[in-house]
């Protein structure tokens, strides 16, 4: 007690006033659980605080980080705590069985020790009592502090070396997802039940097909099919679990090189900058292949190979990527045909999909390009639904002489997709079976005269029995709604249908998913530019074979200044109307030249009516309110001219232009004909009229 007589002075009344806090840590729960005894000496502390001069009721036991690593205060709400209270001067001594205990990292430790000095606290261990505020005592504080960090330090470094060395020779257990499992020599081989295997299979393939682990998902779910999981630690440690499946446990299948048959050691790491206060699993990031510590391929039997593995990887990968990382992303259920394969023309960026209108029914592709990064306006905006429909009526035109073909695979993969459904329900329906034989075991194993227990056991039993019922029902539904779908009879309706490929691609049961999905088969990229001529769309297709075609067309807009044939029109409109062709022929006129109108669609007679006004041309008087022009303003006739000046039909006019009676000049159909006529040959034709065997007509037409 020699130590304690001398320390004591160092203990003042002023340290006497204040608290005396004991700090108690475990770093881990096994360590509390296991040395007991240390933690017990740890509460003796307080009697050491009391020997040192406080009494009882001014101690405080501070022991909220039992079981926690002292690596960084982060996460230590004691440790944090005994700042606190040290900062805000209340603590005469701080005490912990040794110094080291109170922090294993230098930063925390000084900080503590500097606060300590500035409000006067001592700190005390089993064996001395410290004043931060002598030289010497703080010394030795610190070094205590670094021999602390440094010892930390190498026991990690030992562990970790330790691990690596086993994990190169592929003996250090590592975690095993479900489906793998380690016999008792340590081999690692399948799962031997068959359910969770055909699962895990299952999920491989649907991934090939699907290309996202989102509609694994979706196609799991809509299935009710569950996943198999296995916990790395807990009670039901390397049971199997079944979950409901979500894109993270996909995932985590998908990514896991376990399922390949390899070795992995070091597949992540953390980065400090990524981590979150508060969330102690965050910052954990994936390494790239080739900086994982160690890999060791084939080393067990997987569900896939290491190229699929590595495929798998990539799609994930390409999956994951935004447009502007160059990644094709995954076919969606929106309408936009080419959402992630279309490219812009003007500056080479993927474009990106929207949708406007009130029910965003309106697709279109934009290049935000500049806009985002420099602020600037958007690239350009090309509306979807008739880029869409030119891609895909050259798509089809391309595809005819493979659409056989494409049929067949299509009807293969229909029938493989349902036999392996098929194979997870007879799964099902054979795991419910045995349950229900295990429940009928257990309940004749029991004594009949142990009412209590029969009683719950037979309860089990018949809830199996009704498991099974259940299950053969919904399998008999499922049966009815999928099954029946192929067939013999509806063989040859499919390969009918997959004959005529349009037809599959219109076809009702075709979800835009699909179409993309096909269309991505055949077209690698889509590059579009309608900015390169005025009202026109210029797009060219690079075809998954390498070949690449270049397309234009005329756009629809919004206004005849972005039309690409605007000044044709306008011509035709002013030229026409000057002839006195009123709106409808002048629709008709155009419309039978080709012409359409913004949205593409035949002109009708209110769009001229529209244009006029637009274009200030004056509104024509309707047909029947003013009388149709006579005279041209050299003096030359109109048929009306004519048959008002001659007294005949507008039939008996045209039949003398054809029999070359009289001679006239017209620049068109639907254009008023110029028909020069002297008085003399006037009176001449009045003549030849009444001469006729038809009465002259009495009224006149007009006027
Ligand atoms: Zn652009």
């Amino acid at each position: 007690m020699t130590t304690d007589s001398v320390t004591v002075s160092k203990a003042t009344p002023t340290h006497q006033a204040k608290q005396a806090y004991v700090y108690i840590r475990q770093s881990s729960m096994g360590q509390v659980l296991r040395h007991g005894e240390s933690t017990d000496l740890q509460y003796r502390l307080v009697e050491r605080a009391v020997s040192l001069g406080w009494p009882r009721d001014r101690i405080q036991v501070i022991d909220d980080d039992l079981g926690k690593s002292g690596a960084s205060s982060e996460q230590r709400l004691g440790f944090q705590f005994l700042i606190a209270e040290v900062g805000l001067g209340r603590a005469g001594l701080v005490i912990s069985l040794d110094a080291s205990r109170l922090a294993r990292n230098n930063s925390d430790w000084y900080h503590l020790l500097d606060l300590c000095s500035m409000f006067g606290a001592l700190i005390a261990d089993s064996e001395k009592l410290y004043d931060p505020r002598l030289y010497h005592d703080r010394l030795i504080l610190g070094l205590t502090g670094m021999m602390s960090e440094a010892e930390l330090h190498q026991i990690r470094t030992r562990l970790h070396a330790g691990g690596r060395h086993k994990a190169e020779r592929g003996e250090l257990r590592i975690f095993l997802p479900a489906g793998l499992a380690r016999q008792a020599d340590g081999t690692i081989t399948l799962n031997p039940d068959q359910e969770v295997q055909a699962r895990l299979r299952l999920i491989f393939d649907k991934f090939a097909e699907l290309g996202s682990a989102r509609a694994v998902r979706k196609y799991l779910s809509e299935n009710h099919l569950l996943v198999p999981t296995h916990h790395n630690s807990g009670p039901a440690h390397n049971r199997i679990e079944w979950s409901v499946p979500s894109g993270s446990n996909i995932r985590y299948i998908l990514h896991n090189p376990a399922y390949a048959g390899a070795y992995v050691y070091g597949r992540r790491a953390t980065d400090p900058a990524r981590r979150k206060p508060g969330q102690p699993g965050s910052g954990i990031i994936l390494l790239p292949i080739d900086k994982w510590a160690v890999c060791i391929r084939d080393h067990h039997p997987g569900y896939i190979s290491w190229e699929t593995y590595l495929a798998n990887r990539a799609r994930l990968q390409a999956n994951r990527n935004r447009f502007n990382k160059g990644g094709q992303g995954v076919p969606r259920e929106g309408k936009a045909l080419l959402q992630g394969i279309v490219i812009c023309g003007r500056c080479g960026r993927h474009m990106s999909t929207g949708y406007t209108g009130q029910q965003g029914e309106y697709p279109y592709y934009r290049c935000d390009g500049d806009a985002q990064i420099f602020g600037g306006p958007s690239c350009q905006q090309v509306r979807a639904p008739q880029l869409d429909v030119e891609v895909e009526r050259l798509v089809l035109a391309a595809l005819e002489p493979d659409r056989i073909v494409l049929a067949l695979d299509a009807l293969d993969q229909l029938e493989l997709e349902m036999k392996a459904l098929n194979r997870q329900w007879e799964l099902k329906l054979e795991r419910a079976r045995y349950e229900a034989l295990r429940a009928q075991r257990q309940y004749d194993a029991v004594d009949p005269d142990n009412r209590l227990v029969a009683r719950t056991l037979e309860h089990q039993w018949e809830q199996a029995l009704r498991a099974i019922e259940q299950l053969e029902r919904e399998y008999a539904t499922w049966k009815l709604e999928n099954q029946s779908e192929i067939t013999p009879q509806n063989r040859q309706e499919i390969l009918a249908i997959g004959e005529d490929l349009p037809k599959v691609w219109n076809a009702q049961t075709t979800t835009n998913a699909d179409r993309k999905y096909l269309l991505r088969l055949i077209v690698k990229q889509v590059i579009v530019d309608q900015k390169r001529e005025q009202g026109k769309v210029w797009f060219q297709i690079n075809w998954q074979t390498g070949a690449c075609t270049q397309h234009i067309f005329t756009r629809t807009c919004i206004s005849y200044q972005q039309h690409g044939e605007a000044t044709r029109i306008e011509q035709r409109v002013r030229e026409l109307h000057a002839n006195g062709v009123n709106d409808r022929l002048i629709a008709e006129t155009l419309n039978a030249e080709g012409l359409r109108t913004t949205y593409g669609q035949p002109f009708k007679y209110h769009n001229i009516y529209d244009l006029r006004s637009t274009w200030g041309i004056p509104s024509a008087k309707e047909e029947g309110l003013e009388p149709n022009r006579l005279r041209w303003a050299d003096g030359s006739y109109t048929i009306s001219g004519v048959v008002d000046a001659v007294g005949v039909t507008k039939g008996t006019v045209h039949s003398w232009l054809e029999k070359g009676i009289i001679k006239g000049t017209h620049t068109g159909p639907y254009m008023l004909w110029k028909i020069a006529l002297t008085d003399e040959e006037i009176l001449s034709l009045r003549k030849r009229a009444r001469s006729h065997t038809h009465p002259p007509r009495e009224k006149k037409i007009g006027r």
